[in-house]
């Protein structure tokens, strides 16, 4: 079943028009939540929310946002003076700049990670010379201990021979 096609706002990829009309109207006495999802999946819910919002459509879930809801914004825009055009473009480029600073968030925790992780490597590649550096040293003293001994063992088997 679809849904009446004098309410669907005709839009090209429009998933409402594949679904149970039955999930949009809360009318039934249905849960809102599965047409809540189905829009926000949907190519067209800005469109379809401007066109429910600048229709003052008084049923159903239309761009994920249920006849209260609307009714509620619609009461508060026309308080404050603004066209659902203007709040819809508002809230997009609200988006955009929380977007842009989650990214940039994201960018400058995962360099300080990097930062971290180079500087752990670094730490790790010094302490690793500074102990092959250290075994080399062992090596040399037990070298230079074995010469000793071997001289000292040399010059007293000489000495009583
Ligand atoms: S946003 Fe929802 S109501 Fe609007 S066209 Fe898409 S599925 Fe249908």
């Amino acid at each position: 079943m679809t849904l009446d096609a004098a309410l669907i706002p005709n839009l090209p990829g429009a998933l409402c028009q594949e679904t149970d009309p039955e999930l949009f109207f809360s009318e039934s006495g249905g849960p809102i939540h599965p047409a809540v999802q189905v829009c926000h999946r949907c190519p067209v819910e800005h469109a379809c929310l401007l066109w429910a919002l600048e229709k003052r459509e008084r049923f159903g879930i239309w761009g994920g946002m249920w006849a209260h809801h609307r009714t509620r914004l619609l009461t508060r825009l026309d308080r404050e003076g603004i066209t659902p055009a203007d709040w819809q473009r508002t809230e997009a480029e609200a988006e955009v700049r929380a977007a842009t600073s989650l990214a940039a968030a994201r960018a400058a925790r995962r360099a300080q990670q990097e930062e971290l992780w180079a500087r752990e490597a670094a730490e790790q590649l010094a302490a690793e010379q500074e102990a092959a550096r250290a075994a080399e040293r062992a090596a040399e003293q037990e070298q230079r201990a074995t010469i000793i001994r071997e001289t000292v063992t040399a010059f007293w088997d000489a000495a009583n021979a």
